[in-house]
């Protein structure tokens, strides 16, 4: 629910009828909304010139009389945009400015934006190099260093299919990548591993393309959704035409398996599953009814943590039979998120506010609380404290995403073992942290077969220890070890390591 930032949400739009395609992006980002509110901005081009706009929060609301306004400050029939959460760089609201996205960088007058959902894991070699290289770099974000990396390495090979390669080659980590050049020209590409997702989409008349992190942001456009975006694929949209090609193929891919719990919208289709999200949740929800059926057995009623957790109480309740009441509710304009707020009352305060428990039906009853995941546990357990005071007698927690052992090195904000309720205690233990009687996880074979992906097409990083770039793995068994050896983690493991 309101435990942990996302990542970020792109968009990508080429016009070949020479139409304003900032309304495009506009609606393309609103649906995408949900994977950032730190900040938001589009680039657009027009004539030789790039035109940005960028701003904290939430994509704004637009009236109708401003519409015009914007597509002038906008114009162009290329443009790329972003919804934005940090997993680098300093959180303060000048830092966050400075590294809202599409972010620009220029060097002898060559220029190019890129807007992009990942995260660099070499990151402070590639900032030493570059630094070294170019001289200081004022962003503390990995954004930076892959616009500047790729600027250079555009101006070396004078060739965007090959500066991508050299990015692919070089650059460990995830990056689902749209980006203007300054010639007006679109380019699209993904990492190796196709960790984050993308696809393409187009308009009946197939006269304008569109690329989104999510299929809503092209459902939202009434645009056909017709292929991903494939790992290692570099797609240029120009005056000449549309140019595809596959410029890394390294046989397996790694699509994030935690977008199928929790960051993706329900109605979205990720890369290659060709079902809705919801449905793969419900199936969730089957398979937590099918594998813990004696405490099913044991229990009054169904309840879900809101709302990502809905699809799978509803699978479980379809599967069980057993009731499914809709006791908690989110108030839905409260939108302080728990997270940044500093202390642990404050906190406490927040979530209270923000979920509301309907009592007069909980008293003395035996639930089923459905969860997608278990980060910190800190907010889980804010709710079974106010489920306890409301009158339940016994609390199982169901939870769709298997536990989660690591961090995460690809752009979702777990950094640190120290701040994973699960590395280093079990699901016996975390049940009494949390104030819960039993804590029951997805079991991981299950969980990949509701996704319908095979194993090797997923990362399961952060619930297996074991992460599919070297780099990421390497620091993860060092980091570990000297976590479980009590040296103190001072911040983000790929950023602290060197
Ligand atoms: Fe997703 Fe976990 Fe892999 Fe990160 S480590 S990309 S959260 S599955």
């Amino acid at each position: 629910m309101m435990k942990l930032k996302e990542h970020c949400g792109v968009y990508g739009v080429y016009s070949y009828n020479d139409e304003s395609v900032f309304p495009l992006l506009y609606w393309g980002l609103i649906a995408q909304n949900h994977r950032g509110h730190e900040s938001h901005g589009f680039l657009t081009y027009k004539n030789g010139r790039f035109h940005r706009h960028v701003n904290l929060g939430l994509i704004p609301e637009i009236k109708a009389k401003n519409v015009k306004d914007w597509m002038k400050k906008l114009p162009g029939n290329v443009g790329i945009g972003n919804v934005r959460y940090g997993t680098s760089g300093l959180s303060d609201e000048k830092s966050l400015l400075l590294d809202a996205q599409p972010f620009i960088s220029e060097y002898e007058r060559k220029r190019i934006g890129i807007s992009y959902n990942g995260n660099v894991v070499n990151n402070p070699q590639l900032r030493a190099e570059l630094t070294e290289r170019y001289g200081k770099i004022d962003s503390t974000s990995d954004v930076a260093l892959l616009t500047l990396y790729l600027l250079h390495k555009l101006r070396e090979k004078g060739d965007i299919f090959e500066a991508a390669r050299e990015c692919m080659e070089n650059v460990e980590g995830a990056y689902s990548l749209a980006g203007l050049m300054d010639d007006g020209t679109l380019f699209i590409f993904r990492d190796a591993y196709g960790l984050r997702p993308l696809c393409m989409g187009t308009n009946a008349q197939r006269t304008c393309y569109a690329f989104s992190s999510e299929s809503v942001g092209l459902d939202i456009n009434n645009f056909l959704n017709i292929s991903d975006v494939k790992p290692g694929e570099v797609i240029t949209l120009s005056e000449d035409g549309i140019e595809r090609k596959r410029i890394v193929s390294i046989g397996c891919r790694a699509l994030c398996s935690f977008e199928f719990s929790y960051f993706a919208r329900p109605d979205s289709i990720l890369n290659g599953t060709n079902k809705p999200v919801y449905e793969i949740r419900e199936e969730f929800g089957r398979n937590l009814g099918r594998e813990y059926s004696e405490i099913v057995a044991d229990a009054d009623m169904i309840l879900s943590i809101p709302e990502t957790a809905n699809d799978a109480s509803y699978g479980l309740h379809e599967e069980t039979g057993l009731r499914w009441e809709r006791l908690l509710w989110r108030h839905r304009f409260i939108t302080h998120r728990a997270f940044i707020t500093p202390s642990i009352g404050e906190r406490y305060g927040i979530i209270n506010r923000k979920v509301n428990i309907l009592k007069n039906k909980l008293k003395g009853k035996r639930i089923i609380v459905v969860e997608d995941s278990i980060v910190r546990g800190d907010t889980t357990k804010i709710i079974i404290k106010k489920l306890r005071s409301a009158g339940a007698k016994k609390i199982h927690l169901f939870v769709t995403f298997p536990r989660i052992i690591g961090p995460c090195f690809y752009g979702i904000d777990m950094a640190t073992y120290g701040e994973l309720i699960g590395s280093t205690h079990t699901p016996e233990e975390i049940a009494k942290i949390i104030g819960a009687d039993t804590v029951n996880y997805q079991p991981i074979d299950m969980f990949i077969k509701a996704i319908g992906l095979r194993r090797s097409e997923l990362c399961l990083g952060c619930v297996t220890g074991e992460y599919p770039t070297p780099l990421a793995q390497k620091i993860a068994i060092e980091m570990k070890e000297k976590f479980l050896k009590g040296v103190k983690e001072t911040g983000r493991i790929y950023e602290t390591y060197l």
